[in-house]
């Protein structure tokens, strides 16, 4: 029977079907790990782990038999894809089942940011409403030019999501999709001419800081910025300061430079509403995405095939 070991935590439901498959080892439980891998690395063909949690290529080197990593998320930024990929190691994640779900996340951040529908809670359940009368006016989060870095799976999702909005929606990719919105080849020429910037690209190096000072401040005094991608993507020291000074308006981000650490300047500021990295957290999304990650590790060891490898792995024999 094929071993696998299992990074961070897994839905008991989950682990009982791995069980039914694999021999299970919990990262979680073993008491000396460096030990375990070197007396039972080898005996070890499969990782199951999550976007947050990944695996490192320091272990992946000591898990000789290693024939495929499963990863919950649709970013896997935490595994290096190409180290795996040279080695023929196949790396899947789960694309596709959580675009709608991140894609409602995405769209209550706009609202948020536009609406205050925090700050106007917390007026009503403070007392202040009852006190100083009706809470102030907010922007209208209709007819807003919304500048969209990375237009995907999930990126199409919340462009289409926003049109009960009336917005005109602009994208900045490396290449132009086949999408009835406009390609901007420059990101600060899109940070200058729209209202609202969306980041929902992948992280990793590629995009690291790829939101920095000069486009924060081409986005304006007026300008909104939500990040759901990944933390990375926007120089967050930059952003803190940007917000200070002025230079840009309002944030909206479910996603830090390093989790869960959130800097206590955001956490201060009113133009900013801050979420805990829940864009695809709810109960319907993570069981479809624990199914996808179970089925991809279970299709591979019965049929040598799997269901959502990464781009990096797509030209590797095995599938
Ligand atoms: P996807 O389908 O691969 O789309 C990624 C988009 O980003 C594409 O339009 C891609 O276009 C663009 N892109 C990639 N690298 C870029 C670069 N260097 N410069 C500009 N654009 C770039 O991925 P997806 O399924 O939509 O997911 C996107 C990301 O969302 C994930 O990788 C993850 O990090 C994040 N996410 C966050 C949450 C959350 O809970 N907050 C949940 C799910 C996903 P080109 O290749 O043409 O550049």
């Amino acid at each position: 029977m094929s071993e696998i070991l299992i990074m961070g935590n897994m839905p008991d439901k989950d682990l009982g079907i791995l069980k039914a498959e694999f021999i299970v080892h919990r990262a979680i439980e073993i008491s000396n790990f460096e030990k375990f891998l070197v007396e039972q690395g080898d005996k070890i063909s499969a990782v199951a782990t999550t976007g947050f949690v990944g695996v490192h290529n320091n272990i992946i080197e000591k898990l000789e038999n290693l024939e495929i990593i499963s990863s919950n998320g649709v970013g896997y930024d935490s595994i290096d894809a190409t180290f795996c990929a040279d080695r023929g190691i196949i790396v899947t994640h789960t694309p596709d089942v959580l675009n709608a779900e991140v894609a409602n996340t995405t769209i209550m951040l706009f609202l948020n940011s536009f609406r205050e529908f925090s700050f106007n809670e917390a007026y009503l359940k403070s007392g202040r409403w009852k006190l100083e009368g009706m809470a102030p006016y907010s922007r209208s989060p209709d007819n807003r030019i919304v500048g969209m870095l990375g237009m995907g799976r999930i990126g199409q999702e919340i462009a289409s999501r926003l049109s009960m909005f009336n917005p005109k929606i602009l994208y900045h990719s490396r290449s132009p999709k086949d999408v009835p919105y406009t390609y901007y080849k420059d990101l600060k020429t899109m940070a200058r001419d729209c209202e609202v910037l969306i980041c929902i690209t992948p992280g990793g190096i590629k995009t690291n800081k790829l939101v920095n000072e000069e486009i924060l401040t081409a986005l304006g005094p007026t300008g909104t910025l939500i990040n759901i991608a990944r933390g990375s993507v926007v120089d967050q020291t930059a952003l803190i300061k940007t917000l200070e000074d002025g230079r840009l308006g309002y944030a909206a981000l479910d996603v830090f430079e390093s989790e869960p650490n959130v800097p206590d300047e955001l956490i201060h500021m009113s133009n900013v509403t801050l979420l805990p990295h829940v864009g695809s957290a709810t109960f319907e999304t993570r069981a479809a995405m624990g199914e996808l990650t179970l089925n991809n590790l279970i299709e591979f060891k019965r049929n040598g095939k799997v269901l959502t490898p990464v781009p990096e792995c797509l030209n590797l024999k095995k599938i």
